[in-house]
């Protein structure tokens, strides 16, 4: 190809030089990287890719070349290269701004893609709560009249096998308020997409830990998708729009805190500062909005919640979400809470902290790859002998329990709220 022809990055949502020339090339980030540990291959781990950003910054790799393509979605976009990494390259930056370069360019030189409907079918469901919960109500039929199969017609095979049961009643978010007895505070409960419609179970047990710890929630009705799915994807643009009817939404409920159980969702709200940097209208307030954000694990590690009612006798290893240990950094607080819980043996796999291969939507735009360190993860589980796998992210809970399926592993998966919430009580 002649040097002319090259394109690199173009107009806004640029990987920066002052990030990638960071990079010291030391290697030490690379035996953290899941798809390296894989592959053993240096251009599928994080200095190869980050030698691959640099190339199209300076205008030496084409943008839309079918490596560098093929990388930046190979990426699990799971950060653990950056928490390591003694430069402070902020990676996640990087490959996220990529994925936006080369999808803008896409859309341009190529708008006839198949990428195009899926970037519309994405705005569609994520955009609208009624659309989701009437794609969950069709999973739902068809996973009880066995009609899962029906789902491959309609490319959607992965995502059903994925799907656990899809529960007969949503968590919806209606501007209900739970009084805490002698409140501390007002906490803003954020419902999340994917969370009300497979996991509402999980946010009626946050709501009841919340209260014990002594805050009273609020789940206002006009919040929305954090808009990780979004970012992930490469669609910013869209991101910024779900950003900004969240921090409208937390503003006008007289908030304290914007609480939050998936940890995927955590790391995107606490982002919405770098999200809107560059919005001048919106820029402080998505700052103000981000210091505010909590996952629930910070949130009840720092509150007295009182001797837990019951025990839970069972070996339990707990899987590091990647969102919550390597974009939040926050490992201690859930082992810290399951501690606290009488009789639960909490035993630590190898490798906790190495991506279960479900990132996003991963394991559908990659499934071979994310088969693999699903594999790797069941494995590492089996190792321990735990009945219980304990989480922080509805995206883990899923590829853990399908891989466990898979390999007829007698083990149950659930939420450190949920294990929680038993322990002190539960419904009752
Ligand atoms: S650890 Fe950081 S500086 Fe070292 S190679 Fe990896 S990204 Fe570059
Ligand atoms: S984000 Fe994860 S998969 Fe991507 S380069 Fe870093 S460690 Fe590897």
């Amino acid at each position: 190809m002649s040097q002319h022809a090259i394109a690199g990055f173009n107009g806004p949502d640029q990987p920066q030089p002052s990030v990638y020339d960071t990079c010291i090339r030391c290697g030490l980030c690379l035996p953290s990287c899941p798809t390296y540990l894989e592959t053993m291959t240096e251009t599928s781990g994080p200095r190869g890719r980050i030698s691959l950003i640099k190339a199209v910054g300076e205008s030496r790799l084409d943008l839309l070349s079918p490596g560098f393509v093929e990388q930046m979605w190979q990426c699990l976009d799971c950060r653990a290269c950056e928490a390591v990494c003694p430069s402070g390259v902020r990676y996640g930056q990087l490959v996220e701004s990529a994925r936006t370069q080369i999808e803008r360019a896409r859309a341009t030189r190529e708008p006839e893609r198949r990428n195009a409907l899926a970037r519309s079918v994405l705005r569609r469901l994520f955009g609208d709560g009624g659309l989701l919960r009437a794609a969950a109500r069709i999973l739902r039929f068809a996973q009880r009249t066995r009609l899962i199969g029906l789902a491959r017609l309609f490319g959607a095979g992965d995502a059903a096998r994925l799907a656990p049961p899809v529960p007969n009643v949503f968590f919806v978010a209606r501007g209900q308020v739970i009084h805490a007895p002698r409140p501390a505070g007002l906490a803003f409960l954020h419902a999340g997409c994917i969370m009300p419609l497979l996991f509402a179970n999980v946010h009626e047990a946050t709501l009841r830990m919340l209260r014990r710890a002594g805050l009273s929630v609020i789940v206002p009705e006009d919040q929305g998708c954090c808009g990780a799915i979004a970012v992930h994807a490469g669609d910013v643009d869209f991101a910024r729009r779900l950003a900004k009817r969240n921090i409208a939404a937390f503003e006008r409920s007289d908030a304290d805190v914007y609480v939050v159980n998936a940890a995927g969702c955590g790391s995107t709200l606490k982002e919405y500062r770098e999200l809107l940097a560059h919005d001048g209208a919106w820029a402080g307030r998505a700052a103000r909005f981000a210091e505010r954000v909590r996952d629930i694990t910070e949130v009840l590690d720092a509150m007295e919640l009182g001797p837990p009612e019951r025990a839970i006798d069972a070996a339990v290893t707990y899987q590091d979400a990647c969102h919550l240990v390597h974009a939040q950094r926050i490992a201690a607080a859930p082992r810290r809470l399951l501690a606290r819980v009488p009789g639960l043996r909490l035993v630590e796999m190898e490798e906790s902290a190495v991506c279960c291969g479900s990132a996003g939507i991963y394991n559908l735009t990659q499934p071979e790859m994310a088969a693999r360190l699903q594999r790797r993860k069941v494995a590492a589980i089996r190792r321990t002998g735990a009945t219980v796998v304990a989480t922080a992210n509805p995206g883990c809970a899923m590829q853990v329990a399908a891989g466990l399926r898979d390999a007829g592993y007698a083990a149950t998966v659930k939420h450190v709220v949920e294990l929680l919430d038993d322990a002190f009580g539960g419904a009752s």
